[in-house]
């Protein structure tokens, strides 16, 4: 899929935020985190997504868009705090105690599990994976923890890895 094009400064001002945030850690914490990549593939109705092994921020670039100041404000400290607690602390619950602390002692910005505006969108909806052989469809739970690189699915039927979309 293309991406929409995003306006240059809006990719100026997300990437300053990260590079704010990130060195106000690693003063903080007394480490040299590295910079995350940051893409702007994420697709459907998350605002963004946080993968750990990867150590890259995916941005929705249509939620950007229509929300620039709360990603600048919230989503993509949010993002980056669940990889600085992986790298700090390992695999822990996403939104437990440590990522509240990274957000609020370290990072200072108030800790909610989801962004306002992806509340609306997400809740209650299934996503649609497939295997080599038919549809499936996930919960935003089991979803979320694949986009987190938690956790993959496998296909009871042909044993293949569930991968996002449509059959
Ligand atoms: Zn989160
Ligand atoms: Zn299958």
């Amino acid at each position: 899929m293309k991406s929409p094009r995003l306006p240059i400064a809006v990719q100026q001002a997300v990437m300053r935020t990260l590079r704010e945030k990130l060195q106000q850690a690693n003063q903080r914490l007394e480490r040299h985190y590295p910079e995350p990549a940051l893409v702007y593939q994420q697709r459907g109705t998350a605002a963004g997504t946080a993968w750990l092994e990867r150590w890259e921020i995916r941005l929705n670039p249509v939620l950007l868009m229509e929300n620039q100041q709360a990603f600048i404000d919230e989503v993509v400290p949010h993002e980056l705090a669940h990889l600085l607690v992986w790298k700090h602390f390992g695999r822990v619950a996403p939104h437990g105690k440590e990522w509240k602390w990274m957000m609020e002692s370290v990072l200072g910005i108030p800790a909610r599990r989801t962004h306002q505006f992806e509340v609306h969108s997400v809740r209650s909806r299934t996503f649609p994976y497939r295997c080599r052989c038919q549809q499936h469809h996930l919960t935003v739970r089991r979803h979320n923890r694949v986009m987190r690189g938690e956790t993959e699915y496998r296909c009871l039927q042909c044993g293949d890895i569930l991968q996002p979309g449509e059959k």
